[in-house]
């Protein structure tokens, strides 16, 4: 009996040593992504508003009115979850980008979320991007942007490092959503349904939250390529590119970028060339105007 029952015990520690063994190929693993809860207020930026539409001049679907909506409801649900919201704008009023990184940086034990949609003048650019700063402010970008590309069926275009004005000048962790192109038609589509917005604020909420994505979807998944009917030339006012990548680029994939906002408007005339070398020489005078984003102060 005893000796059975040693036996019993040393097959349980045997089973006990094999299953540790197993253990990080067979359990699922923890998103490193997960970050603790290290803040309880989250300052919410809606992007543009008032006399800033934001997009691109002739865009029918305003970026201000639907950054400002998933802001909104970005904000309820964070509220939901406990946590203190401030929101640099409620209205469809003009907030200066200094003003706003002025009211995120009266709190501490705080993140800063700025809201925003994308443009292009190439109708095919589509996806989700992500944008941060300081190293402080990655963790929190990678949780969002997994959260909002596991929840939608763009492409994934990455999390991106750019010094713009809102996330360089903020003292607390700052991230910079692009919720897809309004210029696409599918995402723009997507973008007027209340059922989208609403999806897009609850993973933009569980990134802030930390809460890992229930799927992981490849780096590039997009279902919406549509082929850009007219081929535009290079846009070098691209707000996405940052510029190590920009040297590395073929010029085809360099006409997969997008401009984000169109405060500086002299691309927008070499928009109609039709000859290949008239579109040759106004990428190469686009190139040299290498611009400066109105966020990049
Ligand atoms: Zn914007």
């Amino acid at each position: 009996m005893v000796a059975h029952l040693a036996r019993a015990a040393w097959r349980a520690r045997l089973l006990g040593s094999f299953l540790v063994a197993l253990a990080p190929f067979v359990l699922p693993t923890v998103s490193a992504g997960s970050a603790p809860r290290n803040f309880s207020t989250v300052v919410i930026d809606p992007g543009h508003g008032g006399i800033d539409r934001g997009g691109i001049p002739g865009q029918r679907v305003p970026e201000k009115t639907m950054a400002l909506d998933v802001a909104q409801r970005l904000g309820a649900k964070l509220r939901q979850a406990g946590y203190h919201v401030i929101m640099t704008r409620n209205d469809d009023v003009f907030v200066s980008l200094g003003e706003r990184v002025r009211i995120a940086n009266q709190y501490r034990d705080a993140a800063f979320v700025c809201i925003h949609f994308n443009s292009a003048t190439r109708e095919g650019a589509n996806g989700i991007e992500t944008y941060y700063y300081s190293t402080k402010s990655a963790a929190l970008a990678a949780n969002i942007h997994r959260q909002v590309v596991a929840g939608t069926m763009t492409d994934n275009r990455g999390i991106r490092r750019r010094g713009y004005f809102v996330l360089r000048r903020t003292s607390i962790p700052a991230v910079l959503v692009e919720c897809g192109f309004l210029t696409n038609p599918t995402e723009a589509r997507l973008a007027l349904q209340v059922s989208y917005r609403e999806r897009l604020a609850q993973r933009i909420a569980n990134g802030i939250i930390g809460k890992p994505p229930e799927i992981h979807r490849p780096v590039i998944a997009g279902l919406t390529h549509v082929p850009a009917p007219i081929r535009q030339p290079i846009n070098y006012y691209d707000f996405v590119s940052a510029a190590p990548e920009y040297h590395a680029r073929t010029r085809q994939s360099s006409r997969s970028r997008s401009r984000h906002k169109s405060s500086s408007s002299s691309s927008k005339k070499k928009k109609s060339s039709s000859s290949s070398s008239k579109k040759k020489s106004s990428t190469s005078s686009s190139k040299k105007k290498k611009s400066k984003h109105s966020d990049e102060e």
